[in-house]
């Protein structure tokens, strides 16, 4: 008789599972082999169950997407240097971040915001607010005769780094002269990094009876050149003047509150539609020299005059509009190239060996450089019909020689006088030309 069931596996060669098999025939229930493999079946029926309900699981896991990384706040943020950063994250509390901001620097910062295989970027600008230089067009401090037409003399915007945005520049605020009193005319700018500047131009005005009218004509006066004790120029001449000597003009024009008309006030003045204040004088600097543009500008900006700079665009006239770029300086155009030698009347300058279409070609080569087209100054003063007629096809609004005189009601707007101003001058010499 055998005593276990391997053994009957062996001598009968069969699967003897829940019997034990004995020499003569008979079989005996094996109770625990039978038990044994209940437990093993039970124990795989588990499984049966388990299994399934992983792969389940994890196909949800895989086909399920995971919750969307979103940015908290703007995609793209402007700041101004040195002002703080505040990172605004994500929805996400535990993605990964990358990059920095240097608040302290100008420039385009990015950081990237990663979850799982989500990625996500927001952008900040920190961009130094006084690259934009807005200028005025005449006085910040504008004034209307009762029931004159109020003349919108706009702006120029100059963004050191992008060069002239003038034309996105947004205009409000109304002015209604038939009531004197003050207004605000504003000028909005936003430029391509999404920094906003705006600048307030007072208006006020005045009763028809309290209002001291020009009568004598507008002087425009024509400097040239500015020098310091301590830079002289190489050969001095009556056109460089003293920056001290300039500064006691200036003052003396603030102090006795002059007024300070833009070209659209003289053109609209010439043409007889409106008054200017008795006290009313332009200043202009031609060729934009080094010593204007260094110390002269500065005065002008401590004084609160605003000026013109009548510049040669062809001698690196894009890089000083941005570089000297001033709240009170207007670059103009003394030409493209024309200021030099050739023709054959008054100061021999080349503009009157030119034809009308070379001209206006020159004027507009010009323009798009120092992006304005309200004045135009004939290099060395030198004036011809053609030329006359090339300025008004160039549309532009008040062109000067170096004629003396000053601006009257009915002069021709293509050729205007200007008021010298000698560099040997005495300040009382200077008043009386300008009264
Ligand atoms: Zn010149």
């Amino acid at each position: 008789m055998c005593t276990s069931q391997e053994q009957c596996i062996n001598n009968n060669n069969r699967i003897i599972e829940h019997y034990i098999y004995c020499i003569d025939g008979s079989a005996v229930p094996n109770y625990n082999q039978f038990y044994k493999e209940m437990r093993i079946m039970k124990k795989f029926k588990y499984l049966m169950i388990i299994v399934p309900i992983i792969i389940i699981i994890i196909a949800v896991c895989l086909l399920v997407p995971d919750k969307t990384l979103e940015l908290n706040g703007e995609k793209e943020i402007t700041i101004q240097l040195n002002e703080k950063y505040q990172d605004e994250g994500t929805n996400i509390e535990n993605c990964d971040i990358k990059g920095s901001v240097n608040t302290q620097k100008e420039g385009k910062y990015t950081i990237t915001y990663t979850y799982k295989k989500q990625k996500v970027e927001r952008v900040i600008n920190v961009v130094d607010p006084s690259r934009i230089v807005i200028n005025l067009n005449g006085d910040e401090n504008t004034i209307v005769k009762q029931n004159d037409e109020y003349i919108e003399s706009g702006c120029h915007v100059i963004d050191k780094k992008d060069g002239n945005i003038t034309n996105q520049v947004k205009v409000s605020g109304k002015v209604d002269t038939s009531q004197p009193g003050d207004y605000k005319v504003t000028y909005c700018i936003t430029n391509s990094s999404g920094l906003s500047v705006k600048k307030v131009r007072n208006v006020k005005v005045v009763e028809n009876k309290k209002f001291e009218e020009n009568k004598k004509g507008i002087p425009v006066l024509m400097y040239h050149y500015v020098y310091t004790k301590d830079d002289l120029p190489e050969k001095m001449d009556v056109n460089y003047i003293l920056n001290t000597k300039l500064e006691e003009q200036l003052k003396y024009l603030t102090d006795h509150h002059y007024y300070f008309p833009s070209y659209q006030e003289l053109e609209a003045y010439v043409k007889g539609k409106i008054s200017l204040p008795k006290k009313s004088v332009i200043l202009t600097f031609d060729d934009g020299q080094k010593g204007f543009l260094k110390y002269g500008i500065p005065l002008l900006e401590k004084y609160k005059v605003p000026a013109t700079s009548f510049i040669i665009a062809s001698k690196n006239g894009e890089k000083k509009v941005k570089q000297y770029a001033s709240e009170y300086i207007s670059f103009q155009s003394h030409s493209y190239n024309m200021h030099r030698g050739g023709g054959n009347i008054g100061h021999g300058g080349i503009i009157s060996a030119m034809n009308k279409n070379q001209i206006v070609e020159d004027l507009k080569h010009s323009h798009e450089i120092v992006q304005n087209n309200e004045a135009f100054a004939y290099p060395y003063g030198d004036v011809t019909d053609i030329a006359q007629k090339a300025v008004k096809e160039a549309n532009i609004l008040c062109s000067f020689t170096t004629h003396y005189g000053k601006v009257k009601k009915g002069d021709d707007l293509t050729a205007l006088p200007r008021v010298r101003v000698l560099g040997n001058n005495s300040l009382k010499g200077y008043i009386s030309s300008i009264e």
